[in-house]
């Protein structure tokens, strides 16, 4: 009797001191792409979900009040910053989490540190005033990115230090070399002319060595004109743009009026995909055919 009632105290103690029972740490990011990342750092010492599935656009995105409950039970938040994801912080108030309310570890924006671009000179009306907050699609600042997210994930789980440590050596050393075969695969699409719709891909285009040419909304977030688009499909017609790419949960109807009486067919992209890598793979897939 004496030994199994030792044996249940020490199945009790091992469930409050062993780090084999611990519980990982449950993070909430505002993106899917974020949520790959941080998985990939965190590794088996955290849970992750992101509030967003699939290739949704944060400008305007309306946060629903079942995101409450996984705010509600989240050690921390990850957000893109630069505006882009903003609404995530009414969520987080109204979760009263007082995990999510700390300062310091709370809510983490990762833009730290990225370096900014397209950022307005004057007051803008259109969206983007912080600058160009679409800063994931270069790839190369990701590393940035993960540097942030492992500092926090150390800072909300010292004891696994050496765990998140050896992740982030992991997955810059498999980034590094995503990114050497991306360059190959993307040759051909170098000092191409670009046409999109919004101007999300600024940093795709920096990594890929695409030039801009033009958007057809006005400013970010302010729609197209018919006069804005009849001057872009004059240069389509004078052979001024070789590609026209569109995040794919656009409406086809201006890209339709800018391609006509061009040989230009639209190349419609994911925003995001599950996974950060993968989605490299198939965009450079899409807009090389
Ligand atoms: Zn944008």
């Amino acid at each position: 009797m004496l030994l199994i009632l030792r044996f249940i105290l020490l199945i009790f103690l091992m469930g409050i001191t062993s780090p084999l029972l611990a519980k990982p740490l449950y993070i909430i990011t505002t993106s899917p792409d974020l949520a790959d990342i941080t998985r990939q750092l965190g590794g088996k010492h955290v849970l992750v979900k992101p509030l967003v599935k699939g290739s949704v656009d944060l400008h305007h995105f309306e946060p629903r009040p079942s995101m409450l409950k996984k705010l509600s039970k989240a050690d921390c938040v990850i957000k893109i910053g630069m505006d882009y994801d903003d609404w995530v912080q009414e969520l987080v108030q109204a979760a009263g989490n007082k995990k999510l309310l700390d300062y310091w570890t709370g809510v983490l924006d990762v833009s730290k540190g990225i370096p900014k671009r397209d950022v307005p000179h004057v007051y803008s009306k259109g969206g983007h005033r912080s600058g160009n907050p679409h800063y994931l699609h270069n790839p190369n600042n990701a590393f940035t990115v993960a540097k942030t997210i492992s500092q926090r994930l150390i800072k909300l789980d010292p004891e696994n230090k050496g765990d998140y440590e050896k992740n982030i050596v992991a997955f810059n050393d498999a980034l590094r070399a995503k990114i050497s075969v991306w360059k190959k695969a993307s040759k051909k699409l170098r000092g191409k002319r670009a046409v999109s719709y919004h101007k999300t891909w600024t940093y795709l285009y920096d990594f890929l060595g695409i030039r801009h040419v033009a958007t057809l909304e006005v400013q970010p977030d302010i729609p197209p004109t018919p006069k804005h688009l009849r001057k872009i499909n004059k240069w389509m017609k004078m052979g001024e743009v070789d590609l026209v790419i569109q995040a794919n949960y656009y409406s086809d109807k201006a890209v339709k009026i800018v391609t006509k009486g061009s040989m230009l067919t639209v190349k419609k992209i994911p925003l995001y995909m599950d996974s950060y890598a993968e989605y490299f793979d198939v965009v450079i897939e899409i807009l090389k055919k």
